[in-house]
């Protein structure tokens, strides 16, 4: 199947799991997951209707974006960030997906005060309680929310996660139930914020279905729309 019919296949999956959940199709962003792909690739998805590309790699965004391939659309930054290399996202991606710690934040609040921007972020949420991933404990995300909110230049937008990849499907259901619990829980505590908490982001090629039965709002998605990534480059 061609880039183009891909992206058609997957938006109607997405347009019928919201419906399925009493939800609407348009309440689902689809975040093309363009990691170690071509500038080229991803200047046919957006042709072909991409609206946001998530990245894993500062790397591969600079180059992305000094070749202009993002031209059309929005971009997210979503794999694990080092405080060092913040200064090359902040004004540029529309949102960081992926902001685990205090520290993080404040660098973040620090560079987009100095470009005179507010820079969306979202809170990663380890639910699977993995060591070998990033994201902070359950239990820890409502607090980093609130420093959020209360800091110039920074605005939480909401959370994400990587619930553990293996696994039976029921557990994968615990973790998705699991983020929406705490999801709404934050909504009801931080009623006084600057810009509302309305972003899930969660699933992915195999679950994106399950996860918006569970609330996402965002589903970021790779193998479905590219083709499976080569082993050597892929790296999560
Ligand atoms: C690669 C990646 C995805 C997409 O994974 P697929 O299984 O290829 O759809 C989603 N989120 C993050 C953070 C990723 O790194």
């Amino acid at each position: 199947m061609s880039l183009q019919e891909n992206i058609q296949r997957i938006r109607r999956e997405i347009d019928a799991a919201a419906i399925a959940a009493g939800r609407r199709g348009e309440e689902i962003t689809l975040v093309a997951a363009t990691k170690v792909q071509s500038s080229d690739t991803i200047r046919a998805a957006i042709a072909a209707g991409i609206t946001v590309c998530g990245e894993n790699r500062v790397q591969e965004f600079n180059a992305h974006w000094a070749d202009g391939a993002y031209e059309g659309a929005k971009v997210h930054f979503i794999g694990h960030l080092q405080k060092n290399k913040v200064k090359y996202l902040v004004g540029k991606v529309s949102l960081i997906e992926s902001v685990d710690s205090v520290e993080l934040l404040e660098v973040i609040a620090r560079r987009a005060q100095a470009l005179g921007v507010v820079q969306d972020i979202l809170v990663e949420v380890n639910i699977g309680g993995e060591t070998s991933k990033s994201g902070v404990a359950p239990e820890d995300a409502a607090e980093l929310i609130r420093r959020a909110d209360a800091m110039e230049g920074v605005r939480p937008r909401g959370l994400m996660t990587i619930p553990p990849a293996s696994g039976h499907f029921l557990d994968k259901k615990r973790f998705f139930s699991e983020m929406q619990q705490l999801f709404v829980d934050i909504r009801g505590k931080t009623y006084d914020n600057r810009s509302g908490i309305d972003c899930l982001s969660m699933g992915m090629s195999g679950d994106f279905a399950e996860a918006i039965a569970f609330g996402a709002t965002q589903v970021r998605i790779g193998t479905a729309l590219f083709g499976a990534r080569p082993y050597a480059r892929a790296n999560g």
